[in-house]
């Protein structure tokens, strides 16, 4: 069984007095909740405030929304794997469609990265997804297989269990669009199948796979019961606490 994995990318949004509020409000919700993965991604800014304000609150996680490969040196403006650590960073965010977009980020850069977070002990989630024309063109099989071969190169069995992948279709982030429960399950089945010819099928049975795009409170559930959905990447929807947590909430099996 697939623990679900439910985490808020807060993008370049949260003062660290928002942060703190917001965790406040989180966990007045989900303060015990225990049978959903609940990750936090603020901005390197709030991470600190973040997890002084999640306090004892363990079944929260923080995370980070990425990372450079190296671990120290200089590269003005980046932050490495050991700098998170520092922080109690457990999670952080690769390859997401808006760095590989807005700042050219390639598969071998996402790769480095991945390699880089394992050797620290921090757990990749790695985001893939196809453009609107890539799916219009009929490329989504295509697309998807290079981002994960690329992203997971080399990467042995211990290491792909502790990994997340994100399905973002790149049309459906933050445009309201989001994909219909079959269209997402198809995509997630074919990522399954594609994580089982790069390791084995045991190993890929039990990696989780996220859906990310326009995931709201009235959708969420439709999505997270389908069968190769493992939980959510939730932007927008994910800067309201309230809407975050009826979420988190949408991952947990019905009574
Ligand atoms: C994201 O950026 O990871 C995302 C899924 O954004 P939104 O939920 O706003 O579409």
């Amino acid at each position: 069984m697939r623990k679900k994995i439910v985490a808020a990318n807060w993008k370049m949004n949260m003062t660290q007095a928002e942060s703190a509020r917001f965790v406040e409000s989180l966990l007045v919700d989900l303060g015990d909740i225990l049978d959903v993965e609940v990750v936090i991604i603020p901005p390197f800014t709030a991470i600190a405030r973040v997890t002084e304000s999640l306090g004892k609150a363990q079944n929260i996680k923080v995370g980070a929304q990425n990372m450079h490969w190296e671990r120290n040196g200089a590269f003005t403006g980046e932050i490495s794997s050991a700098l998170l650590r520092d922080l109690f960073v457990r999670y952080v965010v690769l390859g997401h469609s808006e760095r590989r977009s807005l700042f050219g980020e390639t598969d071998e850069m996402v790769n480095l990265k991945v390699r880089a977070a394992h050797e620290a002990a921090l757990r990749p989630i790695v985001c893939v997804g196809e453009t609107l024309e890539q799916r219009e063109k009929g490329k989504v099989e295509k697309v998807l297989s290079t981002q994960l071969r690329g992203s997971l190169a080399d990467l042995g069995e211990k290491e792909l269990l502790e990994t997340v992948i994100a399905y973002e279709p790149v049309w459906a982030i933050g445009t309201g669009k989001v994909a219909t429960a079959a269209q997402a399950q198809e995509a997630h089945a074919f990522i399954r199948g594609t994580l089982s010819k790069i390791s084995d099928e045991t190993t890929a049975d039990k990696i989780r796979i996220q859906y990310g795009g326009s995931v709201k409170p009235d959708n969420a559930r439709e999505l997270m019961s389908q069968a190769d959905i493992d939980g959510a990447l939730v932007g927008g929807a994910s800067l309201d606490p309230r809407s975050f947590a009826q979420i988190v909430k949408a991952a947990q099996k019905e009574e």
